[in-house]
């Protein structure tokens, strides 16, 4: 899960690293008496999506009058902000964080990710952060250092300090680096996080180092233990389909090809679409109906599916196990009765009262391919496909 730059501050700011003082506004009315409640000669309004290189895009704005806050608001909020990490489409910006400016002497880069290769967490910094840290990771990798965190210790101040070093702090402002990657690092461990950013991490003209912007993903199955994750979550941010998903207790994803995949239980969903990919075809998404498929979870599925214009096809790849094969047919049937299914269809059932599923499918009346392996399966969605 994802959550926004503000978001991430406040929880930053209870493990006491200093961030700029600033208000989140949902319209432009709000962005204004919130700029002129923190006043300064220099703010800053940002856009918050959850996606970076929002500098880049037009989504940060630096204002040095209360006009200039009005026009950046006005500019930026409702805007379709299109960065490298939005895709062609962008997002749209129903948020806003409005924050006092730092006067900005040094842009440094720090980031952590749970580094499954070491089994521990990986931080990384750099002198050169700031709006282009992904052509210094690609072009000049030894500009980033890395240190590697034992979950036992914790980050050690030490080896802060090191990395504050080597990133070119400012000697008497190690201290404060040090204390901020100390915070970021319990922030981090404690809340579950898979990654976190901070970029630029700031030095100031006035002497401080300061988390002037901030990137949190965290670990989903962790929810259980974080009542206030569900206040972070911004459904405007997620993929509707994947929402919708979510609330039925399927596991979607949204792939860009045109056959839409329903199986069940994640390693057999994966199976399918390699094998949709080894004939030659492209999976539509990714879909997981559990263990329990019923008619309901089924129909819910089928309406998922056919709700993207791409699918042109559906697989249906199902292992009765615990659910029998005669309980899932009828389940298929029923459920494309109530979408009208007009796509190709394809079933592959095994397990459990297989052949009376399959009766079941050719009863039905309904134009249904059935297959008796995945291979199959694959084969037959192909034809399918090209008609
Ligand atoms: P991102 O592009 O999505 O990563 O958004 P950032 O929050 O990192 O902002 C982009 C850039 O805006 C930063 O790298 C800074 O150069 C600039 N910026 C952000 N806040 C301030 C500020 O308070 N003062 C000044 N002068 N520049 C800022
Ligand atoms: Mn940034």
């Amino acid at each position: 899960m994802k959550i926004h730059e503000y978001q991430a501050k406040t929880l930053l700011a209870r493990y006491g690293v200093p961030v700029p003082r600033g208000v989140a506004c949902f319209s432009v009315a709000e962005a204004i008496s919130a700029g002129q409640q923190l006043g300064g000669a220099v703010r800053v309004v940002k856009a918050q999506i959850h996606a970076g290189g929002r500098g880049k895009g037009g989504g940060v704005k630096v204002v040095r009058s209360d006009v200039e806050l009005e026009q950046a608001a006005n500019q930026i909020f409702g805007m379709q902000l299109v960065t490298h990490q939005t895709g062609p489409h962008g997002q749209k910006v129903r948020r806003l964080l409005v924050e006092e400016g730092a006067d900005i002497l040094q842009e440094l880069y720090v980031g952590m990710v749970v580094d499954r290769q070491t089994q521990q967490v990986a931080l990384m910094a750099s002198a050169a952060g700031g709006m282009d840290i992904e052509e210094v990771a690609a072009h000049t990798p030894e500009k980033i250092f890395t240190v590697q965190v034992d979950p036992g210790q914790g980050l050690l101040a030490s080896q802060a300090e090191m990395l504050a070093r080597q990133i070119e702090v400012p000697e008497a402002l190690v201290p404060q680096a040090r204390d901020l990657m100390l915070g970021l690092y319990r922030a981090f461990d404690e809340n579950d996080a898979s990654l976190a950013e901070i970029n630029p991490m700031a030095v100031t003209g006035d002497g401080r180092v300061v988390a002037l912007d901030a990137k949190f993903n965290l670990d989903d199955n962790a929810a259980f233990r974080h009542v206030e994750w569900q206040d972070w979550r911004d459904l405007d941010e997620e993929d509707p389909n994947e929402v919708a998903a979510s609330r039925h207790g399927l596991s979607y994803i949204s792939l860009d090809g045109n056959i839409g995949c329903l199986v069940n239980g994640a390693g057999l969903a994966m199976a399918t679409m390699d094998i949709v990919k080894l004939y030659g075809g492209n999976p539509a998404n990714f879909l997981d109906v559990g263990g329990g498929a019923t008619t309901e979870k089924v129909t819910e599925a089928f309406k998922l599916m056919l709700s993207n214009p791409e699918v042109c096809a559906i697989l249906v790849n199902i292992f009765g196990g615990i659910m029998k094969c005669d309980v899932i047919a009828q389940g298929v049937v029923t459920a494309a009765r109530q979408v009208s299914l007009t796509v190709p269809l394809v079933v592959r059932l095994e397990g459990t009262n297989v052949e009376l599923g399959k009766q079941i499918l050719a009863d039905s009346g309904l134009p249904i391919r059935s297959a008796s392996n995945m291979d199959e399966a694959a084969a037959q969605i192909m034809m399918a496909l090209r008609g």
